[in-house]
């Protein structure tokens, strides 16, 4: 079956093949940048030596966009009066001094994503069935509430108690109100697997959709074997208005949602497209919205796209592998480690809830603290076997383990995973 977004897209705009995404992208580019010049002081400034468009590949020639752009001059980004702007998203970014980034959005906005929640939830679960979302959903418009709104219209019966804390208790709403799919993140769908096997909970649950963080193949097949059901990644950001691309029967890369995002894969260092396969930096265009539209905003997310028609049938560009942060990788001046490698080698061992890593730099030396759900038994011995033969060992990097078994998960991060450096 093709992806869901396939057909999402033939209802809404009437198309059907990688020509007709092209060219309306095209048109789409070419609309947006006369839109931005006349409504926004910072684009008219920014792109006044700029030609308008003429198609992809002239558009791929315009200048980035900056987080640090967004930072300055958020303000000056929007195509829209401030009273027209119905919700307002404020990323704190961990260790950069100053300026919070803000992203803002219209109602029209805002329902261009509960339209591609209530058309790709399709993916995972069908009109009558139930599904519980393990995402913030107490604000107006939160990512949890707008998926609600969309699952709803799909006539999905949605249930929001927000992110998992307490596990036994997220897994006895799972079981009570049989429930036939959860939208949650990778490590709480994990703890849910881990719980459910440590006592033996058998659910109805049919598909799982993770979002927000890294999904690492070792985490995928523990859920799924913990479980007994599929889980589809989703890659969003609040700048791709929250939803983005998502994967299909074929689970093989995240098919874009190319109507409403266009997205570039460059080398970070020179700024130059890279060829599909080869893993860059992501970057961003929105080609709908209003409110305040990104032409081309370098995100600092690792991601490898292919353009290749899949498996499914779908013509949609896919992220076929993500990375994590460009920063967030850590160098000792041979070769650098970052959190998605260390996750695909840590969380194969059974039993591994959650770790916190952390880099000293003087010492050139990482602490790792491993959480485990029981008895460790021979686990340690594992670890550091892993790590030394993956990461360590023949660079002669040092490292150190600590660890404690618990009874109910014990997050190390609140929010987005990274190497914490001192
Ligand atoms: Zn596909």
């Amino acid at each position: 079956m093709k992806s869901v977004l396939d057909q999402w897209i033939k209802e809404k705009h009437g198309i059907s093949d990688r020509e007709g995404i092209v060219r309306w992208q095209t048109e789409k580019v070419k609309a947006m940048f006369a839109y931005i010049c006349e409504k926004s002081p910072f684009y008219r400034k920014r792109f006044k030596d700029c030609e308008s468009p003429r198609d992809l590949e002239s558009f791929s020639k315009l200048p980035f966009l900056s987080d640090e752009d967004l930072r300055r001059d958020g303000l000056k980004m929007l195509c829209v009066s401030q009273g027209e702007i119905e919700r307002v998203v404020t990323l704190q970014t961990s260790g950069t001094a100053g300026r919070p980034k803000r992203l803002y959005f219209t109602g029209e906005d805002l329902e261009l994503t509960v339209d591609f929640f209530c058309h790709g939830m399709g993916q995972i679960v069908a009109p009558g069935e139930k599904t519980a979302v393990f995402l913030p959903s107490s604000a107006e418009d939160s990512v949890g509430k707008l998926l609600l709104k969309g699952l709803k219209r799909r006539k999905v019966i949605g249930y929001g108690p927000g992110p998992v804390e307490d596990p036994q208790a997220s897994l006895q709403l799972l079981l009570r109100e049989h429930i036939h799919a959860f939208v949650g993140t990778p490590l709480q769908a994990l703890a849910l697997a881990e719980h459910a096997k440590a006592e033996h909970v058998s659910l109805n649950l049919k598909n799982i959709l993770v979002s927000t963080d890294y999904l690492a193949d070792s985490v995928r097949k523990r859920i799924e074997d913990g479980l007994e059901c599929r889980v589809f990644n989703h890659f969003g950001m609040t700048e791709t208005g929250l939803g983005g691309a998502l994967e299909c029967c074929c689970r093989k890369g995240m098919h874009i949602r190319e109507n409403d995002l266009l997205m570039e894969v460059i080398d970070p260092s020179d700024g130059k497209a890279v060829p599909d396969g080869k893993e860059g930096e992501l970057v961003l265009t929105t080609l709908t919205r209003k409110g305040m539209p990104l032409i081309r905003y370098r995100t600092g997310d690792r991601a490898v796209l292919d353009h290749s028609r899949c498996g499914c049938g779908s013509y949609l560009t896919r992220i076929v592998k993500t990375g994590g942060r460009i920063q967030g990788a850590v160098s000792d001046g041979k070769r650098s480690v970052d959190m998605a490698a260390l996750d695909e080698v840590l969380f194969s061992i059974d039993g591994l809830l959650d770790y916190g890593v952390e880099y000293k730099r003087k010492e050139q030396r990482f602490l790792f603290h491993l959480v485990f759900l029981g008895e460790t038994g021979g686990k340690i011995r594992l670890a550091r076997q892993l790590l030394e033969e993956q990461f360590m060992k023949k660079d002669g990097v040092e490292f150190e383990l600590t660890w404690e078994t618990v009874e109910s998960w014990n997050p190390q991060y609140k929010g987005k995973r990274y190497i914490r450096c001192r």
